[in-house]
Protein backbone atom coordinates (compact mmCIF):
# COMPACT_ATOMS: atom_id res chain seq x y z
CA UNK A 1 0.00 0.00 0.00
CA UNK A 2 0.98 3.37 -0.61
CA UNK A 3 1.97 5.91 2.16
CA UNK A 4 -1.53 7.48 3.57
CA UNK A 5 -2.20 11.19 4.74
CA UNK A 6 -1.70 10.09 8.11
CA UNK A 7 2.18 10.51 7.66
CA UNK A 8 2.17 14.31 7.61
CA UNK A 9 -0.25 14.44 10.41
CA UNK A 10 1.77 12.33 12.51
CA UNK A 11 4.48 14.77 12.21
CA UNK A 12 2.24 17.37 13.30
CA UNK A 13 0.88 15.83 16.53
CA UNK A 14 3.24 13.02 17.24
CA UNK A 15 0.03 10.84 17.15
CA UNK A 16 -0.20 7.90 14.25
CA UNK A 17 -3.60 6.44 13.70
CA UNK A 18 -3.40 3.29 11.93
CA UNK A 19 -5.84 3.14 9.11
CA UNK A 20 -8.51 0.19 10.24
CA UNK A 21 -6.97 -0.65 13.17
CA UNK A 22 -7.29 0.01 16.72
CA UNK A 23 -3.72 0.40 17.23
CA UNK A 24 -2.03 3.83 17.64
CA UNK A 25 2.00 4.80 17.19
CA UNK A 26 3.01 7.57 19.22
CA UNK A 27 6.12 9.74 19.32
CA UNK A 28 7.00 11.32 23.01
CA UNK A 29 9.05 14.12 21.47
CA UNK A 30 6.36 15.21 19.40
CA UNK A 31 3.35 15.05 21.96
CA UNK A 32 5.56 16.89 24.32
CA UNK A 33 6.58 19.44 22.14
CA UNK A 34 3.16 20.66 20.91
CA UNK A 35 3.90 22.07 24.43
CA UNK A 36 6.58 24.63 24.10
CA UNK A 37 7.10 27.46 21.17
CA UNK A 38 10.48 28.72 21.81
CA UNK A 39 12.65 25.21 22.71
CA UNK A 40 12.65 21.96 21.73
CA UNK A 41 12.55 18.65 23.60
CA UNK A 42 15.98 16.73 21.84
CA UNK A 43 15.42 13.38 20.54
CA UNK A 44 18.91 12.43 21.56
CA UNK A 45 18.23 13.15 25.43
CA UNK A 46 14.53 11.62 25.08
CA UNK A 47 15.81 8.46 23.15
CA UNK A 48 18.87 8.19 24.60
CA UNK A 49 18.83 4.73 25.76
CA UNK A 50 17.22 2.93 22.67
CA UNK A 51 18.26 5.26 19.41
CA UNK A 52 21.89 5.48 19.54
CA UNK A 53 23.15 5.51 16.12
CA UNK A 54 25.54 2.17 16.45
CA UNK A 55 22.26 0.59 17.55
CA UNK A 56 20.50 0.41 13.98
CA UNK A 57 22.68 -0.25 11.49
CA UNK A 58 19.60 -2.43 9.81
CA UNK A 59 16.63 -0.82 7.81
CA UNK A 60 14.09 -0.62 8.04
CA UNK A 61 13.73 -1.82 11.58
CA UNK A 62 15.66 -0.65 14.78
CA UNK A 63 18.15 -3.03 15.88
CA UNK A 64 18.25 -4.48 19.09
CA UNK A 65 18.70 -2.68 22.73
CA UNK A 66 21.91 -3.98 23.99
CA UNK A 67 20.91 -3.49 27.45
CA UNK A 68 18.28 -5.66 27.13
CA UNK A 69 18.04 -8.69 30.07
CA UNK A 70 18.60 -12.06 28.98
CA UNK A 71 15.04 -13.39 29.94
CA UNK A 72 15.10 -16.96 32.37
CA UNK A 73 14.30 -20.14 30.74
CA UNK A 74 10.79 -21.03 30.85
CA UNK A 75 10.21 -23.45 33.85
CA UNK A 76 9.25 -26.53 32.78
CA UNK A 77 5.08 -26.50 33.02
CA UNK A 78 3.72 -27.53 36.67
CA UNK A 79 0.11 -27.22 37.45
CA UNK A 80 -0.61 -23.42 38.14
CA UNK A 81 -1.73 -22.55 41.48
CA UNK A 82 -4.84 -19.54 41.85
CA UNK A 83 -2.88 -16.60 41.55
CA UNK A 84 -0.43 -17.81 38.33
CA UNK A 85 -3.70 -19.21 36.71
CA UNK A 86 -5.23 -15.38 36.85
CA UNK A 87 -1.39 -13.63 35.98
CA UNK A 88 -1.54 -16.29 33.02
CA UNK A 89 -5.19 -15.52 32.33
CA UNK A 90 -4.41 -11.15 31.92
CA UNK A 91 -1.47 -12.25 30.45
CA UNK A 92 -3.75 -14.18 27.90
CA UNK A 93 -6.13 -11.51 27.17
CA UNK A 94 -3.25 -9.14 26.18
CA UNK A 95 -1.46 -11.07 24.20
CA UNK A 96 -3.77 -11.48 20.63
CA UNK A 97 -4.66 -7.77 21.13
CA UNK A 98 -0.60 -6.33 21.52
CA UNK A 99 0.51 -9.14 18.79
CA UNK A 100 -2.70 -7.05 16.21
CA UNK A 101 -1.01 -3.85 17.24
CA UNK A 102 2.44 -4.79 16.58
CA UNK A 103 1.22 -6.04 13.38
CA UNK A 104 -0.26 -2.46 12.19
CA UNK A 105 2.95 -1.09 12.59
CA UNK A 106 5.68 -3.65 10.96
CA UNK A 107 2.50 -3.56 7.98
CA UNK A 108 1.92 0.03 7.57
CA UNK A 109 3.46 1.35 4.16
CA UNK A 110 4.57 4.92 6.61
CA UNK A 111 6.64 2.41 9.22
CA UNK A 112 9.98 3.17 7.59
CA UNK A 113 9.08 6.56 6.45
CA UNK A 114 7.99 6.91 10.71
CA UNK A 115 11.06 5.32 11.60
CA UNK A 116 13.39 7.19 9.54
CA UNK A 117 12.43 10.92 10.55
CA UNK A 118 12.82 9.30 14.09
CA UNK A 119 16.32 8.64 13.48
CA UNK A 120 17.02 11.90 11.48
CA UNK A 121 15.52 13.45 14.22
CA UNK A 122 17.67 12.00 16.65
CA UNK A 123 20.94 12.28 14.68
CA UNK A 124 20.20 16.15 13.84
CA UNK A 125 19.52 16.78 17.99
CA UNK A 126 22.06 18.18 20.00
CA UNK A 127 23.74 16.10 22.46
CA UNK A 128 22.90 16.46 25.90
CA UNK A 129 25.57 19.04 27.26
CA UNK A 130 26.03 21.00 30.96
CA UNK A 131 27.11 19.09 33.81
CA UNK A 132 25.25 17.47 36.41
CA UNK A 133 21.80 17.65 37.10
CA UNK A 134 20.11 18.45 40.68
CA UNK A 135 18.87 16.09 42.33
CA UNK A 136 15.26 17.81 44.00
CA UNK A 137 14.73 14.51 46.00
CA UNK A 138 17.90 14.79 47.88
CA UNK A 139 17.47 19.15 47.86
CA UNK A 140 13.71 18.59 49.58
CA UNK A 141 14.61 16.52 51.34
CA UNK A 142 17.44 18.46 53.63
CA UNK A 143 16.42 21.22 55.95
CA UNK A 144 17.72 24.25 53.17
CA UNK A 145 15.34 22.67 51.11
CA UNK A 146 12.68 25.60 52.01
CA UNK A 147 14.84 28.30 51.44
CA UNK A 148 15.76 27.73 47.78
CA UNK A 149 14.29 29.97 45.50
CA UNK A 150 13.47 29.67 41.69
CA UNK A 151 13.53 32.72 39.19
CA UNK A 152 10.99 32.53 36.34
CA UNK A 153 12.18 34.95 34.04
CA UNK A 154 9.08 35.79 32.12
CA UNK A 155 9.32 37.21 28.63
CA UNK A 156 6.13 38.58 27.50
CA UNK A 157 2.90 40.21 29.48
CA UNK A 158 1.63 37.69 31.35
CA UNK A 159 -2.08 35.46 29.95
CA UNK A 160 -4.41 37.02 33.05
CA UNK A 161 -3.22 40.83 32.21
CA UNK A 162 -3.69 40.08 28.51
CA UNK A 163 -6.86 42.02 26.64
CA UNK A 164 -5.06 41.73 23.02
CA UNK A 165 -2.29 40.65 21.35
CA UNK A 166 -0.81 44.51 21.17
CA UNK A 167 -0.56 44.82 24.92
CA UNK A 168 2.31 42.18 24.51
CA UNK A 169 5.81 43.35 25.07
CA UNK A 170 7.96 41.04 22.81
CA UNK A 171 11.50 40.95 24.73
CA UNK A 172 10.51 42.52 27.93
CA UNK A 173 11.88 40.51 30.58
CA UNK A 174 9.29 40.15 33.91
CA UNK A 175 11.29 38.25 36.47
CA UNK A 176 9.58 36.44 39.59
CA UNK A 177 11.49 34.57 42.92
CA UNK A 178 9.60 32.31 44.22
CA UNK A 179 10.45 29.28 47.10
CA UNK A 180 10.63 26.36 44.69
CA UNK A 181 9.57 23.92 47.35
CA UNK A 182 5.68 23.73 48.75
CA UNK A 183 5.17 25.99 46.49
CA UNK A 184 2.39 26.45 43.49
CA UNK A 185 4.49 28.13 40.52
CA UNK A 186 2.66 28.56 37.51
CA UNK A 187 3.51 29.74 34.11
CA UNK A 188 0.00 31.63 33.25
CA UNK A 189 1.73 32.82 30.08
CA UNK A 190 1.07 31.56 25.78
CA UNK A 191 4.87 31.48 26.15
CA UNK A 192 7.39 28.99 27.37
CA UNK A 193 9.54 30.51 30.35
CA UNK A 194 13.18 30.12 31.21
CA UNK A 195 13.59 29.18 35.08
CA UNK A 196 17.00 29.22 36.82
CA UNK A 197 17.43 27.36 39.99
CA UNK A 198 20.91 26.90 41.77
CA UNK A 199 22.58 28.21 38.50
CA UNK A 200 21.38 25.57 36.07
CA UNK A 201 18.11 26.48 33.66
CA UNK A 202 14.76 25.19 33.63
CA UNK A 203 11.87 25.35 30.67
CA UNK A 204 8.81 25.56 32.11
CA UNK A 205 6.07 24.89 29.06
CA UNK A 206 3.16 27.83 28.34
CA UNK A 207 0.39 27.49 30.70
CA UNK A 208 1.72 24.68 33.34
CA UNK A 209 1.93 24.64 36.63
CA UNK A 210 4.14 22.28 39.62
CA UNK A 211 4.06 22.04 43.18
CA UNK A 212 7.32 20.15 44.64
CA UNK A 213 6.61 19.08 47.73
CA UNK A 214 6.96 15.31 49.23
CA UNK A 215 4.49 13.37 49.81
CA UNK A 216 3.30 14.41 53.00
CA UNK A 217 2.13 17.58 51.78
CA UNK A 218 0.25 16.48 49.21
CA UNK A 219 -3.18 17.79 51.09
CA UNK A 220 -2.06 21.26 49.84
CA UNK A 221 -3.15 20.79 46.27
CA UNK A 222 -6.27 20.16 47.40
CA UNK A 223 -8.57 22.35 45.60
CA UNK A 224 -10.69 24.67 48.09
CA UNK A 225 -13.54 24.00 45.97
CA UNK A 226 -14.83 20.96 44.12
CA UNK A 227 -15.79 22.41 41.15
CA UNK A 228 -12.25 22.95 41.06
CA UNK A 229 -11.34 19.57 40.62
CA UNK A 230 -9.61 17.79 38.35
CA UNK A 231 -11.01 15.93 35.48
CA UNK A 232 -8.03 13.82 34.54
CA UNK A 233 -6.00 12.48 37.00
CA UNK A 234 -2.73 10.53 35.79
CA UNK A 235 -0.42 8.74 38.27
CA UNK A 236 2.63 6.77 38.41
CA UNK A 237 3.72 5.82 42.14
CA UNK A 238 6.68 4.91 42.80
CA UNK A 239 6.11 1.44 43.55
CA UNK A 240 8.65 -1.10 45.24
CA UNK A 241 9.63 -3.36 43.18
CA UNK A 242 13.28 -5.47 43.05
CA UNK A 243 15.22 -2.97 40.62
CA UNK A 244 18.62 -1.68 41.46
CA UNK A 245 18.17 1.22 38.61
CA UNK A 246 15.49 2.51 40.33
CA UNK A 247 16.51 2.70 44.08
CA UNK A 248 19.35 4.37 42.49
CA UNK A 249 17.29 6.63 40.19
CA UNK A 250 14.08 7.48 43.21
CA UNK A 251 12.83 6.41 46.42
CA UNK A 252 10.34 4.28 46.19
CA UNK A 253 7.39 3.39 48.37
CA UNK A 254 5.14 0.37 49.92
CA UNK A 255 1.90 0.60 48.19
CA UNK A 256 -0.14 0.79 51.54
CA UNK A 257 1.08 4.77 51.32
CA UNK A 258 -1.20 5.10 48.14
CA UNK A 259 -3.93 4.62 50.04
CA UNK A 260 -4.06 7.79 51.99
CA UNK A 261 -3.61 9.23 48.55
CA UNK A 262 -6.47 12.10 48.49
CA UNK A 263 -7.62 11.20 45.12
CA UNK A 264 -11.71 11.95 46.39
CA UNK A 265 -10.54 15.37 46.97
CA UNK A 266 -9.06 15.80 44.02
CA UNK A 267 -11.47 14.70 41.49
CA UNK A 268 -14.03 16.98 40.17
CA UNK A 269 -17.41 16.79 41.42
CA UNK A 270 -18.56 15.72 37.52
CA UNK A 271 -16.71 13.08 37.76
CA UNK A 272 -13.03 12.45 37.08
CA UNK A 273 -11.34 10.15 35.02
CA UNK A 274 -8.15 8.68 36.99
CA UNK A 275 -5.39 6.51 34.90
CA UNK A 276 -2.92 4.96 37.14
CA UNK A 277 0.29 3.08 35.73
CA UNK A 278 1.04 -0.54 37.71
CA UNK A 279 3.48 -2.71 36.91
CA UNK A 280 2.40 -6.21 35.40
CA UNK A 281 2.43 -8.45 39.19
CA UNK A 282 -0.62 -10.26 40.32
CA UNK A 283 -0.07 -9.30 43.86
CA UNK A 284 -0.27 -5.50 42.89
CA UNK A 285 -3.30 -5.66 40.58
CA UNK A 286 -5.11 -7.68 43.44
CA UNK A 287 -4.39 -4.78 45.55
CA UNK A 288 -5.30 -1.91 43.52
CA UNK A 289 -8.35 -4.44 42.53
CA UNK A 290 -9.33 -5.11 46.21
CA UNK A 291 -8.33 -2.26 48.64
CA UNK A 292 -6.38 0.66 46.87
CA UNK A 293 -9.83 1.83 44.44
CA UNK A 294 -12.26 0.89 46.99
CA UNK A 295 -10.41 3.61 49.10
CA UNK A 296 -10.05 5.80 46.58
CA UNK A 297 -13.95 5.31 45.73
CA UNK A 298 -12.62 4.55 42.29
CA UNK A 299 -14.45 1.84 39.79
CA UNK A 300 -12.34 0.40 37.37
CA UNK A 301 -12.98 0.82 33.66
CA UNK A 302 -10.12 -0.49 31.72
CA UNK A 303 -6.58 -1.83 31.96
CA UNK A 304 -2.97 -0.52 30.30
CA UNK A 305 -0.28 -2.18 29.69
CA UNK A 306 3.40 -1.84 29.10
CA UNK A 307 5.17 -4.62 27.49
CA UNK A 308 9.25 -4.40 27.22
CA UNK A 309 9.76 -7.53 25.92
CA UNK A 310 10.31 -6.47 22.14
CA UNK A 311 13.53 -5.92 20.68
CA UNK A 312 13.44 -1.97 19.93
CA UNK A 313 9.83 -1.09 20.88
CA UNK A 314 8.46 -0.89 23.98
CA UNK A 315 4.50 -1.35 23.58
CA UNK A 316 1.95 -0.25 26.14
CA UNK A 317 -1.69 -0.47 25.25
CA UNK A 318 -5.26 0.82 26.47
CA UNK A 319 -7.73 -1.79 26.33
CA UNK A 320 -10.39 -0.08 25.81
CA UNK A 321 -12.99 -0.59 22.69
CA UNK A 322 -9.77 -2.38 21.76
CA UNK A 323 -7.42 0.63 21.52
CA UNK A 324 -3.02 -0.04 21.28
CA UNK A 325 -1.09 2.13 21.36
CA UNK A 326 2.98 1.83 20.91
CA UNK A 327 5.68 4.00 21.62
CA UNK A 328 9.73 3.76 21.77
CA UNK A 329 10.14 4.43 25.39
CA UNK A 330 12.62 7.15 26.85
CA UNK A 331 14.56 7.74 30.02
CA UNK A 332 14.50 4.64 32.46
CA UNK A 333 10.81 4.32 33.78
CA UNK A 334 9.58 7.85 32.00
CA UNK A 335 6.19 6.98 30.82
CA UNK A 336 4.61 8.67 27.52
CA UNK A 337 2.85 11.72 27.57
CA UNK A 338 -0.85 9.78 27.13
CA UNK A 339 -2.93 12.59 27.97
CA UNK A 340 -4.08 13.41 24.80
CA UNK A 341 -5.32 10.11 24.19
CA UNK A 342 -7.04 9.55 27.53
CA UNK A 343 -8.93 12.72 27.10
CA UNK A 344 -10.71 10.89 24.48
CA UNK A 345 -11.96 8.99 27.44
CA UNK A 346 -12.87 11.95 30.07
CA UNK A 347 -17.23 12.70 30.05
CA UNK A 348 -18.53 15.77 29.19
CA UNK A 349 -15.64 18.31 29.65
CA UNK A 350 -14.78 20.66 26.65
CA UNK A 351 -11.34 22.00 28.58
CA UNK A 352 -10.62 19.34 31.24
CA UNK A 353 -8.62 20.43 34.46
CA UNK A 354 -5.71 17.54 34.27
CA UNK A 355 -3.08 16.44 36.85
CA UNK A 356 -0.15 14.19 36.98
CA UNK A 357 0.52 12.59 40.23
CA UNK A 358 4.72 11.78 40.92
CA UNK A 359 5.41 13.63 37.59
CA UNK A 360 8.92 14.23 36.78
CA UNK A 361 7.99 16.72 33.74
CA UNK A 362 5.58 19.08 32.49
CA UNK A 363 3.01 19.59 30.36
CA UNK A 364 1.11 22.88 29.01
CA UNK A 365 -2.50 22.43 30.50
CA UNK A 366 -1.47 20.15 33.04
CA UNK A 367 -0.33 20.53 37.14
CA UNK A 368 2.53 18.37 37.87
CA UNK A 369 2.88 16.99 41.22
CA UNK A 370 5.67 14.97 42.55
CA UNK A 371 9.36 15.73 44.81
CA UNK A 372 10.95 16.27 41.18
CA UNK A 373 8.11 17.40 38.73
CA UNK A 374 11.11 19.75 37.42
CA UNK A 375 13.62 16.91 36.35
CA UNK A 376 12.72 16.23 32.92
CA UNK A 377 12.52 20.37 32.31
CA UNK A 378 15.92 20.68 32.63
CA UNK A 379 17.37 22.50 29.59
CA UNK A 380 19.82 19.82 28.88
CA UNK A 381 16.80 17.18 27.62
CA UNK A 382 16.42 20.83 25.50
CA UNK A 383 17.33 21.83 21.70
CA UNK A 384 17.69 25.75 22.69
CA UNK A 385 15.69 28.42 20.76
N1 LIG B 1 5.80 9.37 35.50
C1 LIG B 1 7.20 9.71 35.70
C2 LIG B 1 7.89 9.79 34.36
O1 LIG B 1 7.28 9.45 33.34
O2 LIG B 1 9.03 10.21 34.29
C3 LIG B 1 7.88 8.69 36.56
C4 LIG B 1 7.42 8.69 37.97
S1 LIG B 1 8.33 7.60 38.98
C5 LIG B 1 7.60 6.05 38.70
C6 LIG B 1 7.79 7.98 40.61
C7 LIG B 1 8.17 9.35 41.14
O3 LIG B 1 7.69 9.46 42.49
C8 LIG B 1 9.66 9.65 41.20
O4 LIG B 1 9.90 10.91 40.63
C9 LIG B 1 9.96 9.70 42.70
O5 LIG B 1 11.02 10.58 43.04
C10 LIG B 1 8.64 10.19 43.24
N2 LIG B 1 8.49 9.95 44.70
C11 LIG B 1 9.01 8.95 45.43
N3 LIG B 1 8.72 9.11 46.75
C12 LIG B 1 7.99 10.25 46.83
C13 LIG B 1 7.42 10.96 47.93
N4 LIG B 1 7.52 10.50 49.19
N5 LIG B 1 6.77 12.11 47.68
C14 LIG B 1 6.67 12.59 46.41
N6 LIG B 1 7.18 11.96 45.33
C15 LIG B 1 7.84 10.80 45.53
Amino acid sequence: SKPSDELPRFLDSGIYRFPNSNAVFVDPVRLLNRSYNRFRVSPSAYYSRFLEPKHYAQEPTLSSNPNKRKRKPKKQPHSLNEKERAADQRHQEARPLLLKAHESLLGSADFPAIMSKLRSDFCSSTELTGGEEHSFIELGSVWQGPLCDITLNFKFTRLKNETNNEGLENGKVEQRVLPVFNNLIVNDTHDDVEAEFLKRHYILPRESCFYMSDLGQIHNIIPAESDNGFNLIVIDPPWENGSARQKSLYPTLPSRYFLSLPIKQLTHQEGSLVALWVTNREKLRNFIEKELFPAWGVRYLFTVYWLKDSEYLSEFGAVKDKQIIISIPGAYSRKPPIGELLLEHVPGVKSARCIELFAREMVTGWFSWGNEPLHFQDSRYFQGE
